[in-house]
């Protein structure tokens, strides 16, 4: 008797148990998201129903991981690999990717999953989600056509009005005309921002479809450091600017991205800090690497900003913050473009107390 009351138990813990496994599985499946449990050791893949709708596939078909794999579009194969490996490592998987359904349409995927080990640490299994995101894919492109479309448009009228700017400056000081100088300064200095901000989203536009390239050349940073700084002491004298030079440095750069860079951070630092305060540049070659720094004594960031200030839109919401005009793209752009120069940007950041930005980039061998 007593033996068959604990089987009883056992039976019907059992059962609670799996219909709480099933009531969840078939929440997740109601969310539209597929889920998987991926055996590590013999490659064995469970697949829920969903899984298969989201790869086109009808909802019975069990399918197997190299299956899976083939469907990822050739040209992403590569981004669902490096995920897979870092998965392995860290135990975090995700990835977006295309994949291909057999009628040929195109699809994009989100996967994120989790890594399970034995005590050895060894991968045991992998188990995790995947959804179509096809239509938030979609809707990005519009919006980078859009911002991509309306940028450019801008730019031809903004050129020749700064031409035009220029040609009535230089009137104005042959007639030796005070009022007509200092406006058309002004004017020009509004023109030089709007131009900045149009450029930005042009590159933001070509970062998310990929289509940023690179021109490198050889370059003196120095002598380039010096010619940026005396445009930003142009557009702000209120602030003191300081290039610390250490001679002569080439690197091999897209020498507009690295001007585009160091505009940000000077003008950042020019944005967030006290009238008349330092604004220090530095340079220092550190091993392999060249390390660019541009230091200010201003509002500083919090710990939890200096983790988000790199991603796009991202603007700390403060008193200063709120009074300045600005879209949040400037960093992210610098990333990325340092990101393409394989090198590392990064800040180290005190509130109250000042910001110090800085990028590394390699040296050549
Ligand atoms: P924007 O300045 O146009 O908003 P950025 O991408 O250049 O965009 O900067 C993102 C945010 O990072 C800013 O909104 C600001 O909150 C913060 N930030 C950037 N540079 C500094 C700095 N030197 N000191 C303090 N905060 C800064």
């Amino acid at each position: 008797m007593v033996v068959a009351t604990e089987v009883t138990k056992q039976v019907v813990a059992r059962q609670l148990l799996e219909n709480a496994e099933e009531r969840l599985r078939l929440a997740i499946e109601a969310t539209g998201i597929g889920n998987w449990d991926l055996d590590l050791v013999d490659d064995d893949l469970i697949n829920s129903p969903k899984l298969a709708i989201i790869f086109g596939l009808d909802p019975e078909d069990k399918i197997n991981e190299k299956q899976l794999r083939d469907m990822i579009h050739p040209e992403d194969r590569h981004i669902a690999l490096k995920a897979f490996k870092k998965a392995i490592k860290t135990g975090v998987y995700l990835y977006e990717a295309r994949i291909v359904w057999a009628d040929g349409s195109t699809h994009w995927i989100r996967t994120t999953g989790k890594v399970i080990y034995d005590d050895q640490h060894k991968p045991l299994s992998m188990l995790g989600t995947t959804n179509d995101i096809t239509e938030r894919r979609h809707d990005e492109i519009m919006k980078n056509d859009f911002i991509a479309i309306a940028s450019h448009e801008l730019k031809t009228p903004l050129t020749s009005l700064k031409a035009y700017t220029q040609i009535l400056a230089s009137k104005a000081k042959k007639a030796n005309d005070q009022f007509f100088i200092g406006a058309l300064e002004k004017c020009e200095k509004q023109i030089n921002k709007m131009t900045r901000l149009i450029y930005g989203f042009l590159d933001m536009s070509k970062i998310e479809s990929g289509k940023m390239q690179l021109n490198t050349q050889s370059f003196d940073i120095s002598a380039l450091i010096t010619e940026v700084v005396a445009d930003n002491l142009f557009m702000d004298e209120g602030h003191n600017l300081i290039f610390k030079s250490n001679g002569i440095i080439h690197i091999n750069a897209d020498k507009e991205k690295i001007v585009q860079v160091l505009n940000n951070l000077i003008s950042n630092g020019i944005k967030y800090s006290a009238k008349g305060s330092a604004i220090t540049i530095t340079t220092l070659v550190k091993g392999r690497n060249l390390k660019v720094s541009v230091k200010d004594k201003g509002i500083g960031l919090k710990l939890k900003d200096q983790q988000t200030i790199f991603q796009r839109f991202y603007r700390v919401d403060n008193e200063t913050t709120r009074g300045s005009s600005g879209f949040g793209i400037g960093l992210y752009l610098s990333a990325e473009i340092i990101k393409l120069h394989h090198g590392k940007i990064g800040v180290e950041s005190q509130e109250g107390k000042g910001s110090e930005f800085y990028f590394l980039l390699p040296l050549p061998v």
